[in-house]
């Protein structure tokens, strides 16, 4: 008999994929997709846009890539109509990734060089501020719960905790700035959502790509599940 939840396919939800897709992102949904495939899954990957209706919690995993300040911008205005279905999706622990301009609009703010603030999602307690004068740009390092990450970064906006004890960071920096240059913390871990500035992209760290592969499985097996239980009734 055929395993049902081997028989659906896992749903990768990749946020304005065509807007969000900076320094290789596209790359750590490629990883993903090859991982799965291994273990026999099908794979299929919705690019949401502009404009697009979305339903997060009819998907395994959520991929929201970095953008250069423009593309952010555009994002952003269309961004505001799915943050009730993107908060519950984080809030009950479903995995999600977010790269760079990604991360910066799960926060609350994100103000650019022309100082111009453009709202974020509000969903995590959390701020960037752009500043023109140093670029954080180059190799990056960090140790994470999955062990040491390398990358590379290219960010001028700077991001700061609002909440820290409910925001906890992805790693500490070994090489580089993460989220800033003071305080010596790269990304953000809140539960089961990543939030980085590492590009190159990030999942090239096979224990990074392994650990996010195993909750996306972990997620699918559930929403399959709770699908099949619901039609059986
Ligand atoms: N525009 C943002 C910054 O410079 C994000 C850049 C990116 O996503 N690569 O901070």
């Amino acid at each position: 008999m055929t395993d049902p939840v081997k028989a659906a396919p896992i749903k990768i939800a990749y946020l304005y994929e065509d807007l969000m897709n900076t320094y290789g992102d596209s790359g750590d949904v490629k990883i993903l997709r090859y991982l799965l495939e291994k273990q026999d899954y099908q794979v299929t990957v919705t690019n949401i846009s502009l404009t697009d209706d979305f339903d997060a919690e009819t998907y395994d995993f959520l991929f929201f890539g970095g953008g250069q300040d423009f593309e952010q911008t555009v994002v952003a205005k269309d961004l505001l109509r799915h943050k009730a279905t993107l908060a519950h999706y984080i809030e009950t622990g479903k995995p999600m990734l977010a790269i760079c301009g990604g991360y910066q609009l799960l926060g609350d703010y994100y103000k650019t060089a022309e100082g111009t603030v453009i709202k974020g999602l509000g969903i995590l307690p959390l701020h960037t501020v752009f500043k023109a004068d140093s670029r954080m740009i180059g190799d990056t390092e960090f140790d994470t719960a999955f062990g040491k990450v390398r990358a590379f970064e290219n960010h001028s906006g700077r991001t700061y905790f609002d909440d820290p004890d409910k925001l906890k960071p992805l790693g500490k920096v070994i090489q580089g700035y993460g989220n800033n240059p003071e305080d010596g913390v790269e990304g953000l871990h809140y539960k089961n959502t990543i939030g980085s500035y590492a590009h190159g992209p990030i999942l090239k760290n096979q224990n990074m790509a392994t650990a996010i592969s195993k909750l996306i499985v972990k997620n699918h097996q559930e929403r399959i599940t709770k699908q099949l239980t619901k039609t059986s009734i």
